[in-house]
């Protein structure tokens, strides 16, 4: 029997001989120096959501914690266990981090739990029930509106959380200190996982509008010539 997976080994076996091989430098480096990332970035669980993959990022590139739909808690030191409250300490006051991106994406299953909170939890303990509550004041403004559709809501609630948790992000004393000082930008950003599209925030209107790379790659739009109409 093997003692991890089967795609598991063959993945590593790849990478040891690929990619470790072409970066065994880089390693060597970041083990003997330590890990100085630029970035950190606050991901969904979700499989189809790494933000390596996403960002194309290389070892040491980013300083990553995901948890289930990229919820940032407030900051409250009295409470017990904070495993993202830990990861934004490290980050932000041992590695000194530049950028903090919090990226949601599309058909996030937390959000869609957010957004019926009435649904039957997946064991008594409910901790995804007690975890989602971080949104709760929000999601109940976007689950009642009967206006949107349930994909509108969802895809709202998806953008409505990551400036929720950049609130958040700004609750915790170091973090606010560090950029009002300029030494530190926090970012939104949400991934597409059917189109690929990286749609990015704009801090000061919080609205998500598609990044410049991907601008850059669209067509110009031809402009319209009265004689087609009139071949037409
Ligand atoms: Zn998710």
């Amino acid at each position: 029997m093997n003692l991890l997976p089967d795609r598991l080994l063959a993945g590593y076996r790849a990478f040891s001989e690929g990619r470790y091989l072409q970066e065994t430098q880089t390693y060597r480096t970041l083990a003997r120096e330590g890990q100085a990332p630029e970035t950190m970035v606050i991901a969904c669980c979700d499989s189809r959501a790494a933000p390596e993959t996403i960002f194309g990022a290389g070892p040491g590139d980013l300083f990553v914690v995901r948890n289930v739909a990229n919820l940032v808690p407030p900051y409250n030191p009295d409470g017990d266990f904070h495993g993202t409250s830990a990861a934004l300490e490290f980050a932000v006051q041992a590695l000194r981090v530049s950028n903090i991106v919090v990226m949601g994406h599309g058909r996030c299953g937390g959000i869609k739990a957010a957004l019926d909170p009435s649904a039957e939890p997946l064991s008594p303990g409910d901790f995804i029930g007690k975890w989602m509550s971080i949104l709760e004041p929000v999601a109940a403004g976007v689950s009642g509106n009967e206006l949107m559709t349930q994909s509108e809501r969802q895809t709202a609630l998806e953008r409505i959380s990551i400036r929720t948790s950049i609130h958040n992000l700004r609750s915790f004393p170091y973090i606010a200190e560090r950029e009002r000082r300029g030494e530190l930008t926090l970012h939104g950003a949400w991934f597409d996982i059917f189109t690929g599209e990286l749609w990015a925030m704009d801090p000061a209107s919080g609205d998500f509008q598609r990044p410049l790379v991907d601008v850059d790659k669209e067509e110009p739009v031809p402009s319209s010539d009265p004689a087609d109409d009139a071949a037409a």
